[in-house]
């Protein structure tokens, strides 16, 4: 599967009947949600996935967007009876606001594409189809950002190409804070820094946000201006690091990361900083481009990859502030983060454990967003 994401121009009406969309959703999910807690306290019991069709009737919802809340419920449901038989913590999800529900998800049907996106009930809306999809159509997802902008977003079923091996060479690849990554054979791949510009003028749109009394126009002016602006600087990293991938996979035929987990980090509410974004996104882009790359991914053991020593594999212990590996032992000294990357490598290819699955353990928290985004909130 793969997404293709395209402005859409719903005329005024069209939008005004779309935010109504996204309010019964809102007011679907917390109805559906209190419904279970009631009957939770009384029988222990969760609705069924039946009851909450019988609830979502007459909602007013067209049926594959009532269908996607249901869904959504009972999925995550399911997920907390999973963490509380594990022996976790869990809670029942949490009641949505409006600035919450984003998106109105068609699982099946319910919509067609020709020169404008024809779908049920708001009728052909305008769409700029910047790129050709190619595949079969398998889900839409219309989207309001934050900004106000709409967007509809396919899913996509690709038959799988088989393409020739990559004849470049296997490289150890060590993320990190100041430079995004740093590789095995001294590349360096610098962070994308270059948006002093976009940030500043965010810092002067928030200053005028904070300034603006609670309930005025200005204000809202003021949040959409914000909005946007956060939109082209999440879009400038993005593509940065498209970029980055993309040449990384057209030059190596194997690259060799450590398994971070970062999606178990996120959800566990540790801080989920602008750098686990990154590296999140950039692990994620870099499993699904490489199968067309012809290229492989490998995860390894991120166990004390920069103490040891790439030379004679002695521990050398150092503070996360020396950035120079220097080995007592056999004398080898060496940027940090190439040592650390050289010991990736060497991990992956010395027959030590390394897996090669994309798998559940490295999904990003942007896939994570991605994936709530396909499921319609
Ligand atoms: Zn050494």
């Amino acid at each position: 599967m793969r997404a293709y994401k395209f402005r859409l121009y719903p005329s005024k009406a069209q939008e005004k009947e779309l935010n109504h969309h996204l309010w019964i959703e809102k007011n679907l999910w917390n109805i559906l949600l209190e419904k279970t807690k009631e009957k939770y306290e009384n029988e222990q019991k969760f609705l069924s996935v039946k009851e909450m069709r019988e609830y979502a009737k007459g909602q007013g919802l067209y049926s594959q967007a009532a269908q996607s809340v249901v869904q959504n419920l009972d999925r995550s449901l399911k997920a907390k009876v999973r963490a509380k038989k594990k022996g976790q913590k869990w809670g029942f999800p949490r009641f949505k606001s409006f600035e919450r529900v984003r998106s109105i998800f068609y699982p099946q049907s319910g919509f067609s594409l020709d020169k404008k996106l024809k779908v049920s009930p708001f009728g052909e809306i305008p769409i700029i189809r910047h790129r050709a999809m190619k595949g079969k159509i398998k889900t839409l997802s219309l989207k309001r950002e934050a900004s106000g902008k709409w967007h509809a977003i396919f899913s996509v079923e690709q038959e799988p190409q088989i393409q020739p091996a990559n004849a470049g060479p296997a490289i150890g690849l060590d993320l990190g804070l100041n430079r995004l990554a740093t590789l095995s054979d001294g590349k360096i791949i610098q962070n994308p820094h270059n948006f002093r510009k976009l940030e500043q003028k965010l810092a002067a749109a928030q200053r005028r946000l904070s300034r603006k009394l609670r309930t005025s126009h200005n204000r809202r002016k003021a949040k959409k201006k914000v909005a946007l602006v956060h939109e082209a600087v999440a879009n400038a990293r993005k593509d940065y690091l498209h970029k980055s991938a993309n040449w990384l996979l057209s030059n190596y035929s194997k690259i060799v990361m450590e398994d971070l987990r970062i999606n178990e980090m996120a959800e566990e509410g540790h801080g989920k900083g602008i750098h686990d974004a990154s590296w999140g996104l950039f692990t994620h882009m870099l499993c699904y481009k490489a199968a067309s790359a012809g290229s492989e991914i490998v995860f390894v053991d991120p166990k004390d990859t920069s103490q040891e020593c790439s030379g004679c594999h002695f521990t050398v212990q150092k503070g996360l502030w020396e950035r120079i590996h220097q080995c007592s032992v056999c004398g080898l000294v060496l940027d940090r983060d190439i040592n650390a990357a050289i010991n990736i490598l060497t991990r992956a290819t010395a027959g030590m454990a390394g897996s090669n699955a994309c798998g559940d353990g490295v999904i990003a928290p942007s896939l994570k967003q991605d994936a709530t985004r396909f499921s319609g909130w």
